[in-house]
């Protein structure tokens, strides 16, 4: 049989993966222990009927990006409309677009590891160079360095993650501001990643105008309980959507997504309990671990990090699968040696891993 042979670049690369392992308390991919609430879905129910299904969707998907844009805007000074917001298949597709746009062959692209690897991942498969600088071992960035680094190779995307995943860390109004110096220094777009930005007290929505080559992509798929519903958004400049729209497929986003989208955004307040909810929660079990012989780095994400400090990551891991306890197990990722990620659950499921936790340890 003959068989074309993938791409040389992409044959070298593994997938994106995060294994599943069938137990009880699962929290290990970050989503939202809690469902959305009931009447969004018997809203998208009644909702189905009106979809003129031999059509296709609206292609500018001008009902969504305007409501995105009312419910987001009042964080960014001046106010946005729907021309400052681009939504795609999940904020992945939105990465996926820009590096389409910005990236490319011949092109680099910026990150600062440890961070989300799908930055890297998704840039490369794009045919970008990744150029990559480090942090300070709390995490948090190294300005002066990635000063140098951005300086060095002029990279057309700086990626930074905030609330930085798998870390928990927030990046400063004030590193954010001096990297975006420095980004604009060489002609870049910074892309700041906020799929956890509604569990912070800080957000880069705040620095983004339309003479700024800023963005800020944000999730419904982790405060919005819907990450079964792969929907993702971008505000920012109109002339960064205007560029995304020429690389992303015609009617990419379908009508049903579109539809659940509005419909969930009548449903802030109730997304902001659940929030609020998790950010309670989050101090409760960073308290907990405080109690344990872990070291444990403050997030203001719905995850925290957390590393044993007298046995092995990986076992610990294997100790909590099985005690009933799924965790992140990044003990062996480059700059994270020895640490696992908990995504915070029901207070419930949170207090299993404690528990779990609490005898792997003793
Ligand atoms: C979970 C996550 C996303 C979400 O991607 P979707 O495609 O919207 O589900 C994006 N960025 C980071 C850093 C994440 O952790």
């Amino acid at each position: 049989m003959s068989r074309p042979t993938v791409r040389d670049d992409v044959a070298l690369m593994e997938g994106y993966h995060s294994p599943q392992v069938d137990v009880r308390v699962r929290l290990n991919t970050n989503e939202a222990p809690e469902p959305p609430p009931e009447e969004f879905v018997e809203e998208l129910r009644v909702a189905l009927d009106t979809v003129a299904w031999h059509r296709y969707p609206d292609r500018a998907a001008t009902v969504l990006r305007a409501r995105i844009a009312e419910t987001e805007g009042d964080e960014v000074d001046g106010g946005i409309t729907a021309a400052n917001v681009f939504a795609a298949n999940g904020s992945n597709e939105v990465l996926q677009s820009l590096c389409l746009a910005y990236g490319g062959s011949g092109r680099r692209v910026a990150t600062f590891e440890p961070t989300y690897a799908l930055h890297s991942h998704i840039a490369k498969v794009c045919g970008s160079t990744v150029v990559s600088g480090g942090r300070h071992a709390d995490f948090t960035l190294e300005v002066e360095e990635a000063r140098r680094l951005l300086l060095t190779e002029r990279p057309t995307i700086t990626f930074l993650c905030s609330p930085n995943n798998p870390t928990g860390r927030l990046e400063p109004e004030d590193t954010v501001r001096q990297v975006l110096e420095v980004v604009e220094e060489v002609d870049g777009l910074l892309v700041v990643d906020e799929a956890y930005g509604q569990f912070s007290p800080w957000s880069a929505l705040s620095l983004v105008d339309e003479d700024r080559p800023i963005v800020v992509t944000r999730t419904y798929s982790k405060t919005w309980s819907a990450a079964a519903l792969r929907l993702g958004y971008l505000i920012g400049p109109t002339w960064v959507v205007d560029d995304l729209e020429r690389v992303v497929l015609p009617y990419h986003l379908d009508s049903l997504t579109q539809l659940a989208g509005v419909l969930a955004l009548d449903h802030l307040a109730d997304m902001r309990r659940r929030v609020a909810h998790l950010v309670e929660e989050r101090g409760r079990v960073e308290a907990a671990l405080g109690d344990l012989p872990v070291d444990v780095w403050p997030s203001a994400a719905n995850f925290i990090l957390f590393r044993p400090r007298d046995r092995d990551g990986a076992d610990v891991w294997q100790d909590l699968v099985d005690r009933g306890v799924l965790v992140r197990n990044c003990a062996s990722w480059p700059g994270l040696e020895g640490c696992l990620r908990v995504t915070l659950g029901t207070t419930d499921e949170d207090d299993e891993f404690l528990a779990a936790l609490t005898a792997a340890l003793s």
